[in-house]
């Protein structure tokens, strides 16, 4: 049987789609990369917020109604099943399943018949997502992701370390670390934080030369993780540290469970690291922020702390606590929106700056016109990018290339 799978949304359920197909993918199944030249589709859908939910409507129509292939069967599970199940079904009744987050099993035996989610097959170059923990128990007033996932749940220490290994001797050599909030890792499980014990296990995996930590949360982030950042060779000095935003006030309306000066306070203490580079992503609009709150968080990333700034206008969603406060208009939103776009691509820009004429690392994970590659200060697919004029350089490998240019968040290479 021919088989294809369309995996929206992040890097979380990448992998989850990276597990799926590695136990479907067998004798008697064929995958495919165009889900209209094949039999049978699985969509592992998001649907965190608005935008999310109608990508994943779009992609289940556009395949129910795929003139080319009338007969294909089309499976839809994910994080959108989990928050909309009900709806989803009355809209596309020519689905053949549906499979909530944990019911991934039940649809590889759907499939296959197989009896467990059993393998992985990594459908990326050099790098790899690794799972440390899924579900969050933060409760952020804005987020439906503990509705979805439930509360935090640390992956088992030994058998993270077992996939790393074998993604290493796949030739990954970047190890990527993901979670709702990796810098918690192990307190559910093991009774204490085991962030820094995993990185000291993960670096001795010879193959494996860059580790790297997204989704750290400026409430769980301790001194012992920021010195393991200092001084872990392999661990990147780069962390993605989500704020949300400044302002005290609506910090705590979000329930983030830190103030302006605790971040501050982490933000002191990681700017200490030689070479650091830094991720964040904010909320704009959040109900009742006023101009001068705004203003506050504006004034605050223009200080330039962040390399990197993803910048989210706030989204009002059913079944979360700040669906019932008191809402901004939209205009107001998308103005605020706006002014934080222009300000990210000025702060990016002035920071990339520093890399011309510099040699630096370059792990090269994607071919397309030009090969694509990354630095050790950029996130694959979530940062800017560095393009390399040159065709001999080989897929999952690093190389040290020269910056010849800077084109918005992009660097360029040879
Ligand atoms: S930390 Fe907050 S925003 Fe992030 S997943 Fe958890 S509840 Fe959602």
């Amino acid at each position: 049987m021919k088989l294809a799978l369309v995996s929206l949304g992040c890097p979380k359920n990448l992998v989850d789609s990276e597990k799926i197909i590695g136990c479907l993918a067998g004798a008697d199944i064929e995958l495919c990369p165009d889900p209209r030249n094949s039999e049978c589709v699985i969509i592992n859908t998001c649907g965190f917020i608005k935008p999310a939910l109608d990508e994943t409507e779009n992609v289940i129509k556009e395949l129910l109604g795929s003139e080319k292939n009338s007969m294909l069967r089309v499976y839809v599970t994910g994080c959108a099943v989990n928050r909309f199940e009900a709806e989803l079904k009355k809209k596309f009744k020519r689905v053949a399943g549906w499979f909530r987050l944990e019911e991934q099993k039940r649809l590889v035996q759907t499939i296959s018949k197989k009896n467990s989610v059993c393998a992985r097959l990594c459908s990326t170059y050099g790098y790899a997502y690794l799972k440390i923990a899924d579900g969050c128990s933060n409760h952020c007033s804005y987020c439906t992701i503990p509705s979805i996932k439930g509360e935090y749940k640390s992956a088992d220490f030994d058998r993270i370390i077992k996939e790393a290994y074998e993604l290493s001797r796949l030739g990954i050599k970047e190890l990527i670390l993901i979670g709702q909030d990796t810098t918690n890792y192990g307190v559910d499980r093991y009774g204490e934080k085991m962030l820094v014990p995993l990185l000291r296990e993960l670096s001795k995996l010879r193959n494996i030369a860059w580790i790297r930590i997204l989704y750290a949360h400026p409430k769980s982030i301790d001194p012992q993780i920021i010195n393991e950042i200092a001084d872990n060779q392999k661990v990147c000095k780069y962390l993605d540290l989500p704020i949300q935003h400044i302002n005290d006030r609506i910090l705590k309306l979000m329930n983030r469970g830190v103030n302006r000066k605790k971040i501050e306070s982490v933000l002191h203490e990681l700017l200490k690291i030689k070479g650091i580079s830094l991720r964040t992503t904010v909320i704009t609009g959040f109900p009742t922020e006023t101009a001068d709150e705004f203003k506050e968080l504006y004034n605050f990333l223009n200080n330039g702390y962040f390399d990197w700034l993803g910048i989210f206008p706030y989204y009002n969603e059913p079944g979360t606590r700040s669906f019932i406060m008191e809402q901004l208009p939209e205009e107001i939103i998308d103005s605020r929106y706006r002014k934080l776009l222009r300000l990210q691509k000025r702060l990016i820009r002035t920071k990339n700056r520093r890399y011309l004429n510099r040699k630096l690392p370059v792990l090269i994970h994607h071919k397309a016109k030009t090969l694509i590659g990354h630095t050790r200060f950029q996130s694959p697919d979530i940062d800017g990018q560095v393009r390399v004029r040159s065709r001999e350089k080989a897929l999952g490998k690093i190389y040290k290339l020269r910056i010849t240019r800077i084109s918005g968040a992009n660097l360029y290479a040879i």
